[in-house]
């Protein structure tokens, strides 16, 4: 199949330009560097292409080596932008893309000058897509949907450019630059048009991924504390309340601050603010493993434990209280001691909601707070229907 290769390059140079424009309104709303960079790799490519076209004029230099040239410095963009995407610092060695292309042009003319050039090009562009696709690969946490994408993309396209240069050393393959000859410039071209689609998708695509991600990270969290708020234990809570049996029983502990309006009142409401971190960090470090924690709103804050007993519920209520009295005394002074209330139920049943849980637990806090305060009351619904209550 004979293709024109004025037709391919005038599609390429229309589809590189749409791309770029596409990413570079993407950065407009999304102010992330990476795709200002693929933009302008785009942008080079459509120029790239439009000098290419130049060669069918006799134009060598400008067609061949000056186009292939800034097909080279879009790949090495499109590099720019995956590292700044990954956040990773790339090694200044990787400018020496362009000096291996200047010395190009020290290319005697002859036989060979077209099978190297397409050699040096194509090697060029695998190396920096296939380190770009490399730098995607997940590093410990795992990558969004986009980003692998964009992975695989790149490293299709690279190994194309690879598959490309080795074409071009061997023996007798027909490669004829200036005239657009030979069956593996036909296929680039081809090829060439699917990667400017595939590359450009992915990019926003990865992006978009990554600003979805971080709105829901920021939604599902209090702002103060980064614990999850009401909403984002709703969301989560169900999982572990399914898996409640007799032999794997669920607690629910319902922490309030005793007496925080006075630390407000007297301190400040940034001393209350960290006082609130504090208590946080707390619960955030003696959090069992598959136990979620959340803070409700103000001074109230909430553990699900699952697979536990009275006797853990106890432990925990009794570190968490005794840690946070010491650091609350420790940081103010208070005409009274600034402590924990506790309310908490253990249950061997998946409950019917987890608002009726924590309804359950608020009577248990209430009977604390009403016991004056600086205790656990702990509800135990795994022995008997008459709800025995136990305090500490
Ligand atoms: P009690 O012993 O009965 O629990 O009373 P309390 O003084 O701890 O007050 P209560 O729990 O009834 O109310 C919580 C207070 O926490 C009300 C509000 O002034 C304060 N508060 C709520 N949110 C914040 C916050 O984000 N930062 C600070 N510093 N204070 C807050
Ligand atoms: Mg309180």
């Amino acid at each position: 199949m004979a293709l024109d290769p004025p037709t391919m390059l005038t599609l390429s140079i229309a589809l590189a330009a749409a791309a770029g424009l596409y990413l570079a309104i993407e950065w407009r709303s999304i102010r992330e560097s990476s795709l200002l960079y693929w933009s302008a790799g785009f942008a080079t490519i459509s120029v790239g292409s439009t000098l290419a076209l130049l060669r069918m004029s006799g134009l060598l230099l400008i067609g061949i080596w000056f186009a292939n040239g800034l097909l080279v410095l879009a790949h090495w963009l499109f590099l720019m932008g995956v590292a700044r995407f990954t956040q990773t610092r790339l090694s200044r060695a990787w400018y020496l893309v362009f000096a291996s292309w200047f010395a190009l042009l020290l290319l005697p003319d002859g036989q060979w000058w077209s099978k190297v050039m397409l050699l040096a090009n194509s090697l060029l562009v695998a190396v920096l897509t296939l380190r770009a696709s490399l730098l995607l690969r997940p590093h410990g946490k795992s990558l969004s949907i986009g980003a692998v994408q964009l992975r695989y993309v790149l490293l299709a396209h690279g190994l194309f450019y690879l598959a490309k240069s080795l074409v071009a050393v061997v023996p007798g393959t027909l490669i004829d630059l200036a005239a657009f000859q030979g069956q593996i410039i036909q296929i680039s071209l081809v090829e060439g048009t699917m990667a400017i689609m595939l590359i450009a998708l992915s990019m926003t695509g990865s992006e978009r991924h990554r600003r979805e991600e971080r709105i829901a990270r920021l939604a599902a969290r209090d702002p103060l504390t980064a614990l999850y708020n009401r909403r984002a234990l709703e969301v989560r809570a169900p999982r572990l309340l399914e898996d409640v049996s007799p032999t794997r029983p669920g607690a629910l502990l319902l922490i309030d601050i005793d007496r925080f309006k006075g630390v407000n009142d007297l301190h400040g409401h940034l001393a209350g603010d960290r006082l609130l971190i504090t208590l946080s960090e707390m619960i955030r470090s003696h959090l069992p493993e598959g136990a979620l924690a959340a803070r409700l709103g103000g001074d109230e804050f909430v553990i699900l434990l699952s697979n536990t007993s009275s006797a853990c519920i106890t432990a925990l209520g009794g570190t968490l209280r005794e840690q946070f009295q010491q650091a609350a005394a420790q940081a103010f002074t208070t005409p009274e001691a600034v402590t924990l209330s506790i309310g908490a139920t253990l249950f061997d049943q998946p409950p019917a909601s987890l608002a009726a849980l924590i309804e359950q637990g608020d009577a248990a806090l209430y009977d604390s707070k009403r016991g004056g305060r600086d205790s656990i009351r702990l509800v135990d619904r795994t022995l008997a229907s008459d709800e025995p209550l136990r305090s500490a």
